[in-house]
Formats: C-alpha cells, sequence, structure tokens
C-alpha cells in the first residue's frame, strides 16, 4: 500500500462562481463523501495545507496580475478571465488552492508520502498576466518552477482533462525541464480552441518537450487507452524524477461541457497505468483534480483514480 496524502481545507468551498456557472465550491465536500462510499477516505491521510507567500506565486505569475487578483477580491467584483468572474475572497480562495499543490509537492520532496493529490488543483488554463477558462492561478506551472529551484530537473506533466493545458503549455514551451502533455478533445471542436494540436511540439530549447493528442469528439475509451499508450512510451523514454497529472475527469460521458464519452474504466485504466510507469521509473506522483462538474460522477472517476495511487 502507498503512503496517500490527500490536501484538503474545508475552505475549497469559497472557491466558488456562483450560481449558473459549472465550477461550485461544494464539488469538493461531495467528492470526499464519493470517495467514503469508495472506502478510500480513511486509507488517505488527510491534511491542510500551510499558505504559501506570493514570492512563489510569482515563479509564473506576474506581480501586475497577482494584485489585480487582490483588488478584485477585496472589491468584490470584477473579471479575471474569460468565464472566470471575481467575487469577494477570491485572491484568498486561489492562493489556498495554489498552495495545497505546492504543499503537496513538499510532501513528496520531504518522503513523507509516495503521492500527494490535491482535487483543488490543476488550473491548467491560467497564463501568467490573465485568468481564463475557470483558472485563476495557475498550480500547475507554479508548482513545477518550484520544483525546477528545489533542483528537481526532469518533470513531465501529462494533463488528460478533456481541455487542452494550454496555459501550462505556454509556461514551459521553450523548456526541456519539464515536458508537457496533453491528451484532450480535439480544439477544433472546443476550447480553448487555438491550441492544441498535434504540430506545437515546443519550441528552441524545449523543441521535442511538448505533445498533444486531440482526441475525437465522442472519443471512447479504446481511443482514449491507444492514446495514452504513447504518452506512456514518452515517459518511458524521458524517464522523469517528478511526475504531475492533471486527472481532469470532464471527458466522461456524465459531464455534459465536452462531447467525450470515457466511461470509469477508462480512469481506472490511465491511473493504473501511471502506477505502473512509477513502479519501473521511480518518480513522485502529484496528482491534481482538474475538471468535472457532475455528482457523483466526479468524485467517483476520481476516486477510481486515488484507489489505485493507493493501491499501487
Ligand atoms: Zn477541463
Amino acid at each position: 500500500m502507498n503512503r496517500t496524502i490527500l490536501f484538503y481545507d474545508e475552505r475549497f468551498k469559497n472557491l466558488d462562481f456562483g450560481d449558473g456557472h459549472p465550477m461550485r465550491g461544494d464539488r469538493y465536500q461531495k467528492a470526499l463523501a464519493e470517495f467514503k462510499n469508495l472506502r478510500i477516505l480513511d486509507r488517505l491521510d488527510l491534511r491542510e495545507p500551510d499558505l504559501i507567500s506570493d514570492d512563489v506565486l510569482t515563479l509564473f505569475h506576474t506581480k501586475e496580475y497577482i494584485n489585480l487578483v487582490k483588488e478584485i477580491s477585496k472589491r468584490g467584483k470584477g473579471v479575471l478571465g474569460s468565464d472566470t468572474p471575481g467575487f469577494k475572497g477570491v485572491y484568498d480562495a486561489a492562493l489556498l488552492s495554489v498552495s495545497a499543490s505546492v504543499k503537496a509537492a513538499d510532501s513528496l520532496l520531504e518522503n513523507e508520502a509516495d503521492v500527494s493529490v490535491n482535487i483543488c488543483g490543476g488550473w491548467h488554463h491560467a497564463f501568467e498576466n490573465k485568468g481564463r477558462g475557470f483558472c485563476i492561478f495557475n498550480d500547475i506551472a507554479v508548482t513545477a518552477n518550484y520544483l525546477l529551484i528545489k533542483g528537481i530537473n526532469k518533470i513531465m506533466v501529462i494533463d488528460y482533462d478533456a481541455h487542452h493545458g494550454d496555459g501550462t503549455q505556454r509556461a514551459f514551451y521553450n523548456n526541456s525541464k519539464v515536458y508537457t502533455v496533453s491528451l484532450h478533445q480535439d480544439p477544433q471542436t472546443f476550447y480553448p480552441f487555438m491550441t492544441g494540436y498535434k504540430d506545437e511540439t515546443g519550441k528552441g530549447e524545449g523543441e521535442g518537450f511538448n505533445r498533444n493528442f486531440p482526441l475525437s469528439l465522442q472519443c471512447k475509451d479504446n481511443e482514449f487507452i491507444q492514446n495514452f499508450n504513447e504518452v506512456e512510451k514518452i515517459a518511458s523514454d524521458f524517464k522523469p524524477q517528478f511526475m504531475i497529472i492533471q486527472m481532469g475527469v470532464d471527458g466522461s460521458r456524465e459531464c455534459l461541457i465536452s462531447n467525450m464519452e470515457l466511461s470509469p474504466a477508462a480512469y481506472d485504466f490511465v491511473s493504473g497505468e501511471i502506477m505502473t510507469l512509477k513502479e519501473k521509473l521511480s518518480f513522485k506522483l502529484l496528482a491534481l483534480g482538474g475538471g468535472g462538474f457532475v455528482h457523483p460522477a466526479l468524485g467517483r472517476n476520481w476516486g477510481i483514480q486515488i484507489k489505485n495511487f493507493i493501491e499501487g
């Protein structure tokens, strides 16, 4: 059995874009109820994250943007980016969420766990200077930069949320130390539309260290699994010291935000394969929540994956 930490804070519920928006604050508590049903909750080491400082946020974000989030947070209104409205306390809620990802990375660096999980993470659309697509601060980019400073020189990000991980791709497009991979619904038919295509393979020093796997509109388990097999080859060649996964489940058949039609078996398969890779390559594994907006499918599809992390 693997030592698995779940970073969790009741105040995750404050990250709530309000009535009519898919991203609501109750999704974490509802997921936990599902973890209990799956009998994995008592096998997880639950920890509350300490808050990180603004200095850590600036590992990816501009000071101007951080200040804008603070201002909107105080004022209680304003817009952070497309589909990303501001609200009172938005800075504190977003900071707590990034803190959980960074502290989860710390727990792995300090060898307190085999796998560390933050379900209130995986905000892959945020750019350095603006919020986008429900994402305020890009905890994946902040955490990967934090790991680079800590001397980890081979980091791999695998993102299988239904949407292309465009903010993360952009953050490391010129970087050969952070290999970014994203599997997602074809952006010709889906947000973010502009990026996520096969020919985006990195630039300069980062050429060959970015891969995209656009999937068909109504992608089912077989296609997803076939493409994931390619990802496993990439990981085996790259041999990361540290793996960050964005395990978003908005490609599940219940979640109508995408057109993808994945069943729980697809999430069971990829998380199981990641654990096989972990065994072979001995990397540290940080798992971040990502998308998923329908209950109880969200908690169940995350839970299936976490069960594999615990059981290896
Ligand atoms: Zn998504």
